[in-house]
């Protein structure tokens, strides 16, 4: 058996490889789609990969999604080639399959970006188009939250307005306007999109394929960037109270409603889980994001700006390229055989629960 941390890959590119060949080895057939423009950052073809294991027509399914916030992928990859590894593919019981969606946001995972190639946040981008959500705080911010430049002045220009609102509000009224979402402004930050990306076609496109006719569902988001370096919460949309919210709490014992204002997570518009939801409307479906903490939320927010500031301003041959990149990397992914470990445990025991609950 390999050690757990050599699960986990160095880039997308090794990712996906990795996950196909482990799939191969298990014996399951993987389908790719391909991304119809853009490249990786080795200037390779992008592919949204899935293998199902199981039976094609079971009733009762498990979803395990990886990289659809991009650069967050190597937790959720690392979690699916090692599972694809240690035998998972023995694990589906009768009446029951497994679907395994490796690289939902792939631009974002090969480029080390949490959004994807439209500058979208992949789970914010599920809204009604037609009657978007608003960010008031956002707007309002806007000017400091999205950066002027990288030097060490411009930061502290930046930083001392939203201290000041921090202040005024608490942090987590700042995390909210920050990271709830926004629709307005397209070279922004946790930018929602201004129409249905190809990762959300994709998603519906899984969907329609491996779980329309499945009628009990639990799906697990992976998800990195949120709570204390390898601490883990399962974030429900779901309010304390509801069914879901019971079987969630019945299956993974702790979890924390957004929604409710439980979690490290303030509540989301436009997200996967609401877009599953409403696919799977009159039917049961039990959905948790698996959110594992790498660096303060500061830090992580700060690395999202400066990247954002980069990919609207600079080049790959930037002298600023390097830095920027391995520090957006270093905040969604502690690269070390210590967190590796710790995450893989809250990964394995949230994928054991659920598999139990749907035996
Ligand atoms: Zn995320």
């Amino acid at each position: 058996m390999t050690a757990i941390e050599h699960h986990f890959p160095h880039d997308y590119r090794q990712a996906r490889h990795a996950f196909i060949a482990a799939a191969e080895a298990a014996g399951l057939g993987v389908t790719s789609r391909l991304h119809p423009s853009e490249k990786g950052a080795d200037g390779k073809p992008l592919f949204l990969d899935t293998t199902t294991i199981g039976q094609r027509d079971a009733k009762t399914a498990l979803l395990l999604i990886s990289g659809t916030h991009g650069v967050e992928g190597y937790f959720g990859s690392g979690v699916q080639t090692g599972l694809l590894r240690e035998g998972l593919a023995e694990r589906a019981k009768k009446g029951t399959k497994i679907v395994l969606l490796h690289a939902l946001n792939p631009y974002g995972f090969s480029w080390d970006r949490r959004v994807n190639e439209d500058n979208a946040d992949v789970n914010r981008n599920f809204p009604d188009f037609k009657r978007l959500p608003k960010n008031d705080a956002y707007d309002e911010l806007r000017e400091a939250i999205e950066l002027h430049g990288l030097s060490r002045e411009a930061m502290k220009t930046a930083n001392a307005v939203l201290r000041a609102y921090s202040n005024r509000h608490g942090a987590f009224k700042l995390q909210e306007a920050i990271s709830a979402g926004q629709y307005k402004h397209p070279h922004g930050v946790y930018f929602g999109g201004e129409r249905e990306s190809w990762s959300h076609l994709m998603l519906k496109d899984v969907f329609h394929e491996e779980l329309k006719g499945v009628n009990r569902l639990v799906a697990i988001d992976c998800h990195t960037g949120l709570g204390e370096s390898g601490a883990a919460e399962m974030i429900t949309e779901d309010l304390p109270g509801s069914d879901a919210y019971k079987r969630a709490a019945a299956m993974w014992g702790n979890v924390q409603s957004s929604e409710a204002g439980e979690s490290l997570s303030p509540p989301l518009q436009g997200t996967v889980d609401q877009a599953v939801a409403k696919w799977m409307k009159g039917k049961e479906l039990t959905f948790a994001a698996l959110e594992v903490g790498t660096k303060p939320t500061r830090d992580v927010f700060t690395a999202i700006r400066r990247d954002n500031w980069l990919h609207q301003n600079a080049q790959p041959d930037d002298p600023d390229w390097p830095s920027v990149k391995r520090e957006i990397r270093d905040a969604f992914y502690v690269d070390t055989p210590e967190w590796k470990r710790s995450v893989w445990d809250h990964a394995m025991k949230a994928v054991d629960a659920a598999l139990a609950a749907i035996a």
